[in-house]
Parts: structure tokens; sequence; C-alpha cells
């Protein structure tokens, strides 16, 4: 197994899962993420409970320990966490976009080296493409790898990494000689610094976020950091392609975002279902103002719109088959409708949803993020727009 569809899921074991993830989100994650979002404190006690659920492999292949989920079952799963705590979807998201990676595009031998410890959580992966100057232009990267007898020496400033201090694996993109992009799997010790026995260091610096708190953001620095050559993705047959492994690999970032927004968008919707029927004004239930029934009914049909792109986008992914028109499609979608849904959600709480008190401003400061991270709208645009020219092309 490596670039094929993953096995049939028996729907009842993944409605098992899904259900059993959805009622710890309702009994410990919802009482409790404010707090640690507010204090923007890693939630370690979650996360414990995600890797015993054995979620950090639940699309990693069964022969290297994983669950071997179908990403239609991850997507659910996602849309749970996320109602939850939003920032837990993202502590998946880069640690599965890595494992990807590696099931798709490394030799068997790096598999069997890294997949074990990923699918148990034993390690967990962060992914690192984005850069200062290179964000949606990901190929103007400055991130070099340098060759020296049997390693690469790795020099550069990678930004907004995502789970990059706690990470012990980095799925970094780096140029090597021709300016070629490659991926190298790098281990590291989880913290704020690490200074490798091969010699070199490897610092990082906490970025103050807006949303998706709890969850740590770096820049990450690295100085002649010493890196195995077999460490490259794919060995030396993976020499140039990194950006492409990365490109396949996100679609699955792509689908996990979509699935995230749809989880915090029906956060969002349902507090406001909630708070709708017991705020009463004029001697009713705000609720009973149409207007205010309507908004609810314009919400409802966007959530479910967005919730059957998301799947959509993730059976496509399942067929093993090229799927970023459709991931960039749902990322849009999802993203931007969780971002009006939120405000929505805000307008019907009136003052009430401006304050700590309800969870309404966290799933309004976390939209945003949906929007830019994996690729901006504006991105999924082109992405989009490319495939339909290449579909319709008359000429
Ligand atoms: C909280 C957070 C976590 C993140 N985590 C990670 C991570 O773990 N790993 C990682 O590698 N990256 C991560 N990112 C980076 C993220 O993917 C980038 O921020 C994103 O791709 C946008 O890049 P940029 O910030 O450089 O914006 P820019 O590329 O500078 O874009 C600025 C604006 O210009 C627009 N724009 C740019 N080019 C075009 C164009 N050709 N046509 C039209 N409009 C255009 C954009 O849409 C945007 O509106 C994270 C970002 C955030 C905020």
């Amino acid at each position: 197994m490596t670039n094929g569809a993953p096995p049939a899921v028996d729907p009842d074991v993944a409605d098992q899962i899904v259900e059993t993830v959805a009622r710890w989100v309702d009994e410990q994650v919802i009482p409790n993420a404010s707090r640690y979002e507010l204090a923007d404190e890693f939630p370690h006690d979650m996360v414990e409970q995600m890797k015993a659920f054995g979620l950090f492999g639940c699309v990693i292949p069964v022969e290297y320990g994983g669950l071997g989920l179908d990403h239609l079952t991850y997507a659910r799963l996602i849309e749970e966490i996320s109602r939850g705590f939003m920032s837990l979807g993202g502590v998946l998201n880069s640690h599965l976009i890595v494992s990807t990676m590696i099931v798709r595009f490394g030799t068997e031998a790096q598999r069997e080296q890294w997949l074990p410890d990923l699918a148990t959580g034993a390690k967990r992966a962060c992914f690192s493409l984005s850069e200062h100057d290179a964000g949606s232009d990901t190929r103007s990267l400055r991130c070099r790898a340098t060759p020296d007898g049997d390693d690469y020496v790795i020099n550069g400033t990678k930004m907004w990494v995502t789970n990059g201090e706690r990470a012990a694996i980095v799925g970094l993109m780096a140029k090597t000689p021709d300016d070629k992009i490659s991926c190298f799997i790098v281990d590291k010790e989880p913290g704020p610094s690490w200074s490798p026995t091969a010699g070199g260091s490897v610092t990082t610096a906490k970025i103050e976020k807006l949303g998706y708190r709890g969850l740590e953001t770096v820049e990450m620095h690295w100085d002649n950091v010493r890196v195995p050559a077999a460490n490259m993705l794919g060995d030396q047959a993976g020499m140039g392609r990194g950006l492409n492994a990365a490109l396949s690999a996100l679609e699955l970032g792509r689908i996990n975002i979509a699935a995230r927004a749809v989880g915090v968008a029906r956060a969002a919707f349902e507090a406001a279902m909630d708070y709708a029927q017991r705020r009463e004004t004029f001697g009713r239930p705000i609720y009973d103002h149409q207007v205010i029934a309507f908004k609810l009914a314009d919400m409802a049909t966007k959530l479910e719109a967005a919730r059957l792109m998301c799947h959509s986008a993730a059976r496509k992914f399942d067929q093993g088959i090229r799927a970023d028109m459709e991931a960039g499609m749902a990322k849009l979608f999802c993203s931007e409708v969780a971002a009006e849904i939120a405000l929505e959600s805000m307008r019907i709480h009136g003052g009430n949803g401006y304050t700590s008190e309800y969870p309404v401003e966290r799933y309004y400061r976390d939209v945003p993020l949906m929007i830019i991270g994996e690729g901006t709208s504006e991105i999924q645009k082109l992405v989009i727009a490319r495939q339909l020219r290449d579909k319709y092309r008359i000429d």
C-alpha cells in the first residue's frame, strides 16, 4: 500500500468511533475549552485522550500501527473535535499532513522508520513549508539544505510552524542544489531549542495569535543543522519533489480545515439556536422575531451545504486520485461560511456575544485562521480556476 485508496472501513465501526469521540467532546472538551484557550495553555489532558483514542494514527494504514480509517470518517471526527475546541483539530492536522507525505512519498524503509511512532502519537509531527516571504508564493522559499558528505546542512528561518515546539518530527521543505525544493523528515527534541549531536541548533520563538490558542505556532531558526541524506523524503529520488509532496498532502490539510470550519460553524449555530430561544425581548423569545428565525434558517442551510462539500472532497481524496479542486472548493466555501455564521451568531447574542462569558467570541476569533491557513481563499480560487480552464478548455 502507498498511493492507492484506503481499505473500506465498516460503516458501523466508523459510526462508533465518531460517536465515542462526540461523547468525549460533549463531556470533557466543551466544558474546558475556553479555559485553555483564554489562558493560551496547551491542553495536555485532551491531547493524551486523543492519543488513547488512536486519533494520531487515524488515517495511517493499519500495517504501520494506525487505525486505517477512510478520510470521510476523518472529516467527521475533525468536525466533532472542532465544535468543541478548534485548536485540537490543528494538533492533528500538521501531524497527519506529514504522516500522509511519508505514506505517499516515503520509501518503505522511511515508512517503517517513522510511521509507527507517529501512529501512536508517541512522536508528534509539524509541517514546515511557509517562511516570511514564502506563504502563498511557496516557490520563493529561502531555507537551504546544502549537501556535505553523507549529510545535508540546513540553514534558514521558517515561519508559522504549528506544533513546532512540541513536535519531535519536522516535515521541512528546503531548497537543495539547483533551487530544487526537497522535503526532509527531521527528528528533533521537543522543546524551544535543540542542539543535535551531529551539529547545529534549532530555536523557536512563539507567535502571539488572535485565536487558535492553546496550541503553539512558532518561528523556527535552523542554524547549520546536520541531517543525514537518508532523511530526504523518498531518499535521493525525492530530490526536487518536496513541493509536489507537500501540495499533494495539503489536499488532506484543506479537507481538515474545511472540517474544522464546519465544526466551528456548527458550534456557533447551535449556540445561537439555544440563545435565541432563551433570550426574550418585547415579551417573547427573540427566535419568535421572524428576522432572527430567518437568520438561523440561513445559517442552518449554509452549514449543511458546507458539510456536504467537505464530505464530497473527502470521498474524492479516498479514491486515491488528485482532489485539489474539490479540496480547494471545500476549504474556500466552508471557511467563508464559518466566518459568516460566527458573525451572525455573535449578532444574535447581542452584547453577551462580545464577552468571554460566552464561547461565541472564541468562534469569532478562530474562524479567520481557516480563511488564511493552508492557502488563503484567493489562492483556493487560483487553484480552482486553473483546473476549470483545463477542464473546459476550448482550443
Ligand atoms: C496561525 C497560523 C498557523 C499556520 N500554520 C502553518 C504551519 O503549520 N505550517 C506552514 O507551513 N504554514 C503555516 N501557516 C502559514 C499559512 O499557510 C500562510 O500564512 C498562508 O498560506 C498565507 O501566506 P502569507 O501569510 O505569507 O500571506 P501572503 O502570501 O503574503 O498573502 C497576503 C495576501 O495576498 C493575497 N495573495 C497572495 N498572492 C496572491 C495572488 N497570486 N493572487 C491573489 N491574491 C494573492 C493572499 O490571499 C492574502 O490575502 C500558518 C499561518 C497561520 C496564520
